[in-house]
């Protein structure tokens, strides 16, 4: 056995109710006018997180954070920064809210903490990505990885069924890569089991009891170990896919991974065979059928089974498998066009792989 395994450094803070404990992670970063990062649809979480912060902090508000981190969204945000003297930010949201504190990050390296409130994983990785003219460019720096993250579930009950199925395997996705990335190491595939087993047993129960906090606790635990292992290895395949079709297809980022993941799966199942004991592991099936079972779960959970349901041109299908395979990157079996057309193909209408 052979591997390198460098940890990301991050304080974590996991449990219900823990987002009072926000003021003293704060303070203990030396932050004293926060910049407080959400969507205009979280908006209200925004004010009362400025509110649970009180008065020994200035606290500003951005509830501007949009979908891919454009450009303008940036600009916005550094004038009222600079206008405020921000010097540090405390992101409320998702995966849009999580990316706009990473951009200010790499623009100014003020520090952040993050209160994640969806389970894409980005409050764990130090990747970053910003639009600019319609391409999205992404890139890895330790500047923009959140100090803090607080993880309490009690924030995720409001999450609705449709983007909670979704988003949980998105990270499940995350957890999948990790068990056949290039750099894998035991640690972090420990970890990715135990995120698919958690994910899976929680979010069919998350989606139609969606306030049951013992629920929602393992569906975030399953969360916080899908993005340390995002985090911390290379993907593959499928997040390589997902980027082509989310990117120049315009189609849904969370529902993309929901489609493409039982594909991508069987796609390296002779290639990967202790990533497909794992998943078998934790999805209680046999190696054969890991990739079926993934399928069989976003029915579970709500989520899209066809690229054709979430807006998908069957016309288009054939240039996404050439954009896919304009740069090289490492994935367990060769890529190949004809391979990824008839991935694409089976995602399109659906087939149980
Ligand atoms: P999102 O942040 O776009 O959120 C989707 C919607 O749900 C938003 O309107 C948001 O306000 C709302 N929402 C979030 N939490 C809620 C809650 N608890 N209750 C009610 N509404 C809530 O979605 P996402 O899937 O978290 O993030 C997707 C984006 O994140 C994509 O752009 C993707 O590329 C990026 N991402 C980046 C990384 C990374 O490591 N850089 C990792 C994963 C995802």
């Amino acid at each position: 056995m052979q591997f390198v395994y460098q940890p990301n450094s991050q304080r974590i803070i996991f449990g219900a109710g823990t987002l009072k404990q926000l003021p003293d992670e704060v303070a203990l970063l030396g932050i004293k006018r926060p910049m407080i990062i959400s969507t205009e649809f979280q908006k209200d979480m925004a004010e009362s997180t400025k509110e649970l912060l009180g008065e020994g902090f200035e606290s500003s508000i951005f509830a501007k954070a949009v979908m891919h981190v454009p450009r303008d969204s940036i600009n916005a945000i550094m004038a009222e920064i600079e206008a405020n003297n921000n010097d540090g930010c405390v992101c409320v949201g998702g995966g849009s809210t999580i990316g706009l504190g990473k951009a200010v990050a790499l623009e100014t390296g003020l520090p952040s903490i993050v209160v994640p409130t969806t389970y894409a994983g980005s409050e764990m990785t130090p990747i970053w990505g910003i639009t600019e003219d319609g391409i999205k460019t992404t890139g890895r720096d330790q500047k923009v990885l959140a100090k803090t993250v607080i993880y309490d579930p009690e924030l995720t009950v409001t999450l609705p069924d449709f983007i909670s199925g979704p988003s949980g395997i998105n990270a499940i996705a995350h957890c999948v890569e990790a068990l056949y990335a290039e750099n894998k190491n035991p640690v972090i595939s420990l970890m990715s089991e135990e995120g698919i087993k958690a994910l899976a047993e929680s979010l069919p129960v998350v989606v139609v009891e969606p306030d049951n906090m013992e629920a929602r606790s393992k569906a975030l635990y399953g969360a916080w170990l899908a993005g340390t292992a995002l985090g911390t290895v290379g993907m593959s395949i499928h997040h390589k896919l997902c980027h082509t079709l989310g990117g120049s297809f315009n189609l849904p980022h969370a529902e993309v991974h929901s489609v493409i993941i039982p594909h991508a799966t069987k796609y390296n199942q002779e290639d990967a065979p202790e990533a497909m004991a794992a998943i078998a592991r934790a999805l209680n099936t046999t190696p054969d059928d890991a990739a079926g079972a993934l399928f069989d779960l976003l029915s579970k959970v709500g989520a899209p089974t066809t690229l054709e349901a979430i807006g998908m041109k069957e016309e288009d299908l054939d240039k996404a498998a050439e954009i896919a395979l304009s740069k090289p990157y490492y994935n367990p079996r060769e890529v190949t066009l004809e391979g990824v057309k008839e991935l694409l193909k089976n995602a399109y209408s659906g087939i149980r792989p």
